[in-house]
């Protein structure tokens, strides 16, 4: 078996610490799946504006080469617990594929290059995308379905709050990133900590990258501050 990738991904996330854990939780996601020079043909993508989202499967590249095991421990469970690896979505497998609904936002072409705009994406930068395909509510939407351990929408009960600095950044910011200051609020109300330091009285500052910015914040009560928006160095 010889799978290639057709495409890869521009995503605004460019470390996996504050990606969602799913598709669609961060609406404001938005990314580019560009094609390969093979694939790069209008005619692959026709009638796609036909369907509003969109299946992505692809390879977990960034963590493919770090093995698995027969069980995982799912951060839903407070990364204690053992499941099987196939009863959970863990990047960590023994084939390293993974499959996103995202939402179609149209395509374009630029020069040579054939360009598929996305939202509410869960993938890094660079990520290698091996196929497309529409998503069927008739077949892939089942409302009566069991979620088990995984029922409940993920998210916070944070309040969001921005110093008058991080405000100040993001007025500067307004033009290039008109979504910013509601994208940052959507991954943050995700609480991206690791599962154990949930549990914990946490002081830490934590940093993510965000496009080519990096955020800082803080937990402060029920409260995530927002301390500092700056260039990523
Ligand atoms: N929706 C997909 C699925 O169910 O197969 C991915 C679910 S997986 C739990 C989501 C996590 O994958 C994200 O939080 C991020 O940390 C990680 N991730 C995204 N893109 C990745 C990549 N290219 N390589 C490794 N990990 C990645």
């Amino acid at each position: 078996m010889n799978l290639s990738p057709i495409a890869y991904i521009t995503s605004p996330y460019k470390q996996k610490f504050a990606i969602p854990r799913q598709p669609n939780l961060v609406k404001e996601a938005k990314g580019e799946i560009v094609f390969e020079k093979d694939f790069s043909d209008p005619n692959c993508l026709r009638d796609i504006e036909q369907f509003s989202h969109l299946w992505l499967i692809f390879v977990f590249h960034e963590t493919q080469d770090k093995g698995w095991s027969p069980t995982v421990q799912p951060p839903r469970l407070g990364g204690k617990e053992n499941v099987g690896v196939f009863a959970t979505r863990s990047t960590f497998r023994p084939n390293p594929l993974g499959m996103s609904v995202v939402e179609n936002l149209g395509w374009e072409q630029l020069g040579s290059s054939l360009i598929l705009k996305i939202g509410g994406l869960d993938l890094l930068d660079g990520t290698p995308i091996l196929d497309i395909k529409p998503y069927l509510p008739y077949a892939d939407a089942l409302p009566d379905a069991k979620a088990g351990f995984a029922e409940s929408i993920p998210g916070s009960q944070y309040e969001i709050v921005f110093s008058a600095e991080a405000e100040h950044e993001l007025n500067k910011l307004q033009q290039d990133y008109p979504e910013l200051k509601a994208f940052i609020s959507s991954v943050l109300q995700q609480d991206p900590r690791p599962a154990w330091r949930k549990k914990e009285i946490d002081e830490k500052r934590y940093g993510m990258n965000l496009y080519d910015l990096n955020i800082k914040w803080q937990i402060q009560g029920n409260q995530i501050h927002v301390i500092s928006i700056n260039p990523e160095s």
